[in-house]
């Protein structure tokens, strides 16, 4: 298929109008958000959610959120609640996606077979005017292949994308780098975080929601367990190169890199321990961001793990984060690529 890419600059651009013919025509575009590039479709055609899961090679059992305008357009798609209402008001639009029931509007294609729906009102100016320019809601998975990191700029769209989608839209880089916060709003009004994001979960505390966190959050699914996001259970984010995180002190890591040297060796530093291990000949070092800066390591992560895998370094090693703040985002996207291999160090 050809694909068209369009450069868009602003919202006003009339670009976004033959957009969205696209997407009422039931085809395909990818579009920017302030979380990572999304690849949209009309959430209410079955046709264009299938075509979806095949453009990006993903299990159609992983279902895809669904993009609105304005939060009160769930009411047509969802069984809303206060709850919602009050997550709207604080954070919408923004990178939250809440899961509620569906309504039978919504093609069990979109949502996977599942009894819920996932929604999500963007802030990015051109994916929210795009998606009020179509006069429907907007299936968006990220736009990247299934399994490899999530895209963050129009190069890694291409990479992936190009000849499997009708249109691309550049918009620049994304604003976060990571996807959505995701929550499910549970039938007593309290809230399982199923995915962390930019809005933390010590966000959701201080607005005094009640949140669990699940446990797939941190850890792998346990053996026999089912998955409350579908998406827990397949591997993600992952890099071709082997991905190991580091649990230690600079010093014990600057050891254990010590042997890895002539291996063909990459490690995300952060920026001020550059200059340390920089005396480690042999290992490339990839700048992650400064080490209490997360929101810069969150927008520089995919973009790394890519890079690296052009570079062709056949293990790429990382510190581990922390779990507070948007640490936990980055945290469980790491685990993710390095399917959990974690070294004590
Ligand atoms: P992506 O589209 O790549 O950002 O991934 C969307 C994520 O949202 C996947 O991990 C899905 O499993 C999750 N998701 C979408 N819809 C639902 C739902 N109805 N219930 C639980 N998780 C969902
Ligand atoms: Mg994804």
């Amino acid at each position: 298929m050809e694909t068209k890419i369009l450069k868009v600059d602003s919202p006003s651009s009339p670009l976004l109008e033959d957009a969205a013919a696209v997407i009422r025509s039931g085809g395909l575009v990818v579009f920017p958000t302030e979380t990572v590039y999304g690849l949209g479709a009309d959430a209410l055609s079955s046709q264009a959610a299938k075509k979806i899961y095949a453009a990006k090679g993903r299990p159609s059992d992983n279902p895809l959120i669904i993009h609105i305008s304005s939060p009160d357009e769930a009411e047509a798609y969802t069984y809303t609640s206060d709850t919602y209402y009050k997550i709207a008001k604080l954070f919408m639009p923004g990178p939250i996606t809440v899961v509620m029931t569906a309504k039978d509007t919504v093609p069990l294609e979109t949502r996977g077979g599942l009894p819920t729906v996932a929604v999500r009102c963007p802030e990015n100016p051109i994916a929210n005017k795009l998606i009020a320019l179509s006069g429907r809601p907007i299936a968006a998975p990220s736009a990247n292949l299934s399994g490899s990191p999530s895209p963050t700029n129009v190069k890694h769209v291409i990479d992936d994308m190009m000849g499997r989608v009708d249109m691309i839209i550049d918009g620049g880089s994304s604003d976060f780098g990571l996807e959505s916060t995701i929550v499910k709003i549970e039938n007593d009004g309290s809230l399982v975080l199923l995915r962390p994001g930019k809005i933390t979960r010590e966000d959701l505390l201080a607005a005094s929601f009640d949140v669990k966190l699940a446990s797939a959050v941190t850890e792998g699914l346990r053996e026999g367990e089912t998955a409350i996001s579908p998406g827990m259970k397949y591997k993600h984010y992952a890099p071709r190169a082997t991905f190991v995180l580091l649990d230690g002190e600079k010093e014990k890591i600057f050891d254990f890199l010590g042997d890895k040297t002539g291996q063909n060796t990459a490690f995300f530093v952060y920026d001020e321990d550059e200059t340390y291990f920089s005396r480690l000949l042999g290992v490339t070092l990839y700048r992650l961001g400064p080490r209490l800066d997360e929101e810069s390591q969150a927008k520089r992560l995919f973009a790394l793990l890519r890079e690296a895998d052009e570079c062709g370094h056949s293990v790429i090693y990382a510190p581990l984060p922390r779990t507070e703040g948007i640490g936990l985002a980055l945290y469980n996207r790491m685990i993710r690529a390095a399917a959990h291999t974690i070294i004590k160090l």
